[in-house]
């Protein structure tokens, strides 16, 4: 007996921000330029811990099954902000008013609803469960934050952490450091050399983007207080501790290589363990050389794209090109660095042939081991008007044969969400840059011809 299709209806909120769904209209969603029904296999109940928005100035949209027509309402569109772990698939269809205000840097999913119930356009993509917190009260967060801050009186980064990070922002990162778990955040760099259009700490005054979600470190911390961080992290999550380079709530790390290099080697020459990454646009290779040198474990390379036009256009490097950031991950894969992406998906412009092609070859040709399917946090319409110019249209996939096919050109591909313990030195599996050829069916974008048979 076949199973009936799950078929969610429209989510809209009136004006008092009750949320609720259009019993009589299917839930359409948006891939880029594309409109349309969601797949059914990319339905996915709303996982605990996601939110729920309401989109000021955009009306929500569905599909009429009786006429076969889109309808919008004047009720308020909703989109779902998905729990950590999950990577959208889609956004919400809906139609802007004319002065309806930019969106703030979130990432918004489409979601619709069925047999009583929320569903999103999302996957999961890492079971890890660092970043859920349901089960834990927050009173013994807070609980840890005044220990530690009595405890380290003198260290101007723990009270970053703990008093910026985990009390003012509830980043999941700082919980977990005073939680003593998983990952510690080491936040360190004021400075960055690129403008992302999607900057969540720093953003330019002639942006639309409102306000940041984070505000920038004030400081800059001493080797001392890092290593302090390291090793109060290390004593208590005494099983598979990972430190993190790169943080939310800072610029990119390697701005101030001296600084991470001499924090590695004096945490590394002093017995410490565990995993130590740096998450970064990876912009200067020789720094890169100097970390791996010091004791560096992995390296995490964010990206919306790896077409250079798309790179460029969303990153606006001030000083270096995205062959840079290339370099630095062949260098780093050459010294036994675990490579990883931070791929920023954004549906209907990476799940597409074009990308599929350039990221194969990125991958291949660089030495990349793990991709990390993140979620571009920025206002859909804006970011794709914004991206149109430079991406060629071009039929999307969807997320999940995107995954696939990519896996089926680079099987070694590790994927998840969260920078994995390694141990203090990765297992690499990633084939040594040109070792390894792009397979001939895979034609190339920039050579013109599209399109990718696997
Ligand atoms: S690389 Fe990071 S810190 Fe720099 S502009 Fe981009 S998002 Fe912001």
């Amino acid at each position: 007996m076949s199973k009936t299709r799950l078929q969610p209806r429209t989510v809209m909120a009136d004006e008092n921000g009750n949320i609720y769904d259009a019993p009589q209209l299917l839930m359409v969603c948006r891939r880029g330029g594309q409109w349309g029904l969601p797949r059914p296999d990319e339905m996915l109940p709303l996982p605990p811990e996601s939110k729920l928005f309401l989109l000021p100035g955009r009306r929500a949209a569905g599909l009429d099954p009786q006429s076969g027509r889109v309808t919008c309402l004047p009720e308020s569109a909703v989109a779902a902000f998905v729990a950590p772990g999950h990577t959208l698939s889609a956004h919400p269809a809906y139609k802007s008013d004319a002065n309806a205000p930019p969106l703030p840097l979130f990432a918004y999913g489409a979601v619709g609803f069925a047999d009583g119930r929320f569903y999103v356009c999302a996957r999961r993509v890492d079971t890890d469960p660092r970043q859920q917190f349901q089960d834990i009260p927050p009173a013994r967060i807070e609980q840890n934050v005044r220990r530690l801050l009595r405890a380290y009186p003198g260290n101007r980064l723990i009270s970053h952490i703990l008093n910026n990070c985990v009390l003012r922002y509830a980043c999941p990162a700082a919980r977990n450091f005073a939680l003593g778990r998983y990952e510690a955040p080491l936040p360190t760099q004021r400075a960055c050399n690129a403008r992302c259009a999607g900057c969540i700490s720093a953003q330019a005054a002639n942006s639309p983007v409102a306000t940041t979600p984070q505000c920038r470190l004030s400081f800059s911390p001493t080797a001392p207080e890092i290593v302090e961080v390291m090793r109060l992290h290390e004593q208590r999550e005494t099983r598979h501790p990972v430190y993190s380079f790169g943080q939310g709530c800072e610029g990119d790390p390697l701005m101030d290589a001296d600084l991470l290099a001499e924090s590695i080697r004096t945490f590394r020459d002093g017995g410490g363990r565990g995993t130590i990454n740096c998450n970064t646009n990876a912009s200067r290779p020789e720094a890169v050389i100097r970390l791996a040198q010091a004791g560096l474990t992995s390296l995490r390379v964010s990206l919306n794209s790896a077409r250079d036009s798309l790179y460029h256009g969303y990153y606006r490097p001030v000083d270096y090109n995205f062959d840079d950031v290339r370099r630095s991950m062949r260098e780093a894969r050459e010294h036994g660095i675990f490579v990883s992406l931070n791929l920023l998906f954004f549906p209907g412009i990476t799940d597409t042939e074009d990308e599929l092609a350039a990221l194969a070859r990125l991958v291949g040709e660089n030495g990349v081991n793990m991709v990390q399917w993140r979620n571009l946090n920025i206002d859909p319409e804006w970011h794709f008007t914004m991206t149109a110019d430079a991406a060629q249209p071009s039929p999307c996939m969807g997320l999940a044969a995107f995954m696939k096919r990519l896996k089926k050109l680079c099987p070694w591909l590790r994927y998840g969400y969260f920078n994995p313990w390694l141990g203090e030195k990765a297992a690499i599996t990633a084939p040594i840059p040109g070792q390894w050829g792009m397979p001939s069916e895979v034609t190339d974008a920039a050579s013109g011809s599209h399109g990718v048979t696997v």
